[in-house]
């Protein structure tokens, strides 16, 4: 299934997608209005949204909004794929070696950050000028917990989402932690929508895709991550509570604008297209 947040005639709802419009999650009034309460559910409130899409409810059209707000920081994967470990440096460190990291490298996003499919993203906010997209695929948590085993871990993948991991470089550089540089409102692009883990399928294959104006930027399978799901989620649980809804963005391929030379940074009007192989598309124009 395909899971959104929306907002219609001022009203903001969860529904599942389909191809002629979307199923109103609130028309089973036993199942709640927001996204990380709705996935606290689990199965059961799976099976009642597939009872209602059974029941031939009625589609209706709606804005959508960024799928889930979860209540912590989005959790995101630095340095994961190794086309990208050497790619983002300051210039003061450009002649030192880039080795993939020996542990998980994580850092986290502002909830305020977050924003839906088809959001402008306001680059030209950013003083620096040093703008930068990073498509990703992003775990959606379903069963929380800690202390968690990797041989466990896809029991608590709920599904997942798209994450345009925008960062402002020089920030991101100047701060010894990313914080900063990744927290810009509108700087997390996510969506269009949750597909569930069952819908997903295998994660290895799919490829992460990311366009600027149509011009190919990322491409590279998911199968290629240094630090793989289950290992992202037994480091991370070593110490943090994952509860229902949390996002953990693992990572993004090479192809970054500050890996070109010169960088070529976003600005306005150009138009961001992440794509992930049974997901689809979240896209953003940068103004
Ligand atoms: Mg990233």
């Amino acid at each position: 299934m395909k899971l959104v947040s929306f907002e219609t005639a001022g009203r903001k709802g969860i529904g599942v997608h389909l191809d002629d419009g979307i199923v109103d999650l609130a028309s089973d009034a036993m199942l709640p209005t927001d996204m990380v309460e709705f996935i606290a559910l689990g199965d059961e409130g799976l099976a009642r949204a597939l009872a209602l899409v059974d029941s031939g409810a009625a589609r209706i059209t709606a804005d959508l909004l960024a799928p889930v707000r979860p209540r912590s920081n989005v959790m995101c994967v630095g340095k994961n794929y190794r086309e990208h470990v050497g790619e983002n440096r300051a210039t003061s460190d450009a002649a030192a070696p880039q080795k993939p990291p020996a542990h998980l490298l994580m850092f986290t996003k502002a909830p305020s950050s977050i924003v839906g499919d088809g959001v402008k993203v306001r680059v030209s906010d950013d003083a620096t000028k040093t703008s930068d997209y990073e498509g990703e695929l992003a775990v959606v948590i379903g069963v929380g917990g800690s202390h968690l085993e990797a041989a466990d871990a896809w029991r608590h993948v709920y599904g997942y989402t798209i994450v345009n991991d925008m960062t402002v470089r020089e920030l991101q550089h100047r701060h010894k932690q990313y914080f900063i540089g990744k927290s810009a409102a509108t700087y997390c692009p996510m969506g269009p929508w949750i597909v569930t883990a069952d819908e997903f399928g295998e994660v290895g294959p799919q490829v992460v895709r990311t366009t600027v104006n149509g011009e190919v930027r990322q491409e590279a399978p998911v199968s290629q991550m240094i630090f793989d799901i289950p290992e992202i989620i037994r480091t991370v649980s070593t110490t943090v509570l994952l509860e229902p809804g949390d996002v953990i963005a693992t990572g993004t391929p090479g192809g970054v604008g500050v890996g070109f030379d010169p960088p070529r940074y976003l600005g306005a009007g150009d138009v961001v297209e992440v794509s992930i192989d049974g997901i689809g598309t979240l896209t953003n124009v940068a103004v």
